[in-house]
């Protein structure tokens, strides 16, 4: 069986370009690449041409989600078993992969629509050294766990666990929240030793993506990060504190688009073994409209 290996590449939908130009390289610390296409724009996180395409776009959300596979054999498999199980793709066009800099894709939707892209080949540029939009302590943390990962929105939790898992994921509830009289059970998938990649069940938000986590391996940065968010008055939605499931000492921020970065140091690698948890470690108190849990669905 075929399977993703990482979340290689997202594209955003977003008003704003030139706000999410300065939030992405002067507070998050992303290289912002310009190759002077009039719609779109780089964020860069290593040596990948890009981990984000910003796209001038008035959604101000996700617009896909690039899963990555290990090379062409894979990237075959996983279309057999796409087809097997009767799901609907469309391989691109050579011009669509370029337009991606990957070198195959195809093109689907996950059962809420959020439209998904599985390629293998990304463009890697060890010609041009990854330069942090703003001084860092240390370096984003890919490499085998891709660029991070998502929560975003699955108004039927079951489907979605079923497609995900056909990608090769797996992943169940990691955590019971008890908010008020209901209990929340989000599902987190994970294909590497990140403990998830992508994640849902917490009701539906009026976006596709509630947040984006991205790892350092320096600690310092989290705490610069989180310096500079408050000197830039940008709301703190979730304020610092360690997650039970990946042990990710973090805090989460709101974007120009709106919804949140996660920004994490420490996480563990993932057990490959369900379990689950009432709470987090500590912190991780809600601020400025806290997580988005839609209590009411
Ligand atoms: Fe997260």
């Amino acid at each position: 069986m075929a399977q993703v290996t990482e979340l290689g590449y997202m594209g955003l939908g977003v008003k704003d370009l030139e706000a999410w130009k300065n939030f992405a390289t002067k507070i998050v610390g992303m290289e912002f690449s310009d190759e002077g296409e009039r719609d779109r724009a780089y964020l860069r996180m290593d040596y990948w041409h890009h981990r984000i395409v910003l796209h001038s776009d008035s959604s101000d959300d996700l617009m896909y989600l690039g899963f990555r596979v290990a090379g062409a054999d894979e990237f075959g498999e996983m279309q057999r078993q796409l087809t097997e199980a009767g799901v609907k793709f469309r391989a691109a066009s050579e011009d669509e992969a370029a337009e991606r800099h990957v070198l195959e894709l195809i093109k689907l939707a996950d059962p809420d629509g959020n439209p998904v892209e599985i390629f293998h080949g990304p463009e890697v540029q060890f010609v041009k050294p990854f330069h942090p939009g703003r001084a860092m302590h240390g370096r984003f943390k890919t490499g085998t766990g891709g660029m991070g990962h998502t929560i975003i929105r699955q108004r039927d939790v079951a489907a979605a666990h079923r497609f995900y898992t056909l990608l090769g994921m797996r992943g169940g509830v990691e955590y019971k929240f008890r908010m008020g009289k209901q209990t929340i059970t989000p599902v987190f998938m994970h294909c590497n030793d990140r403990d998830h990649t992508v994640a849902f069940g917490i009701g539906g938000p009026e976006r596709r993506i509630n947040h984006l986590m991205v790892e350092v391996d320096n600690l310092d940065d989290v705490g610069l990060t989180h310096e500079l968010v408050r000197k830039h008055k940008i709301p703190v939605t979730i304020g610092p504190g360690k997650h039970s499931n990946d042990h990710m000492y973090s805090f989460y921020f709101r974007n120009p688009s709106g919804w949140m970065f996660e920004y994490g140091w420490g996480a563990r690698p993932a057990t490959h073994q369900s379990e689950y948890y009432m709470q987090d470690v500590y912190g991780h108190h809600p601020e400025t409209g806290g997580f988005g849990i839609d209590t009411d669905s």
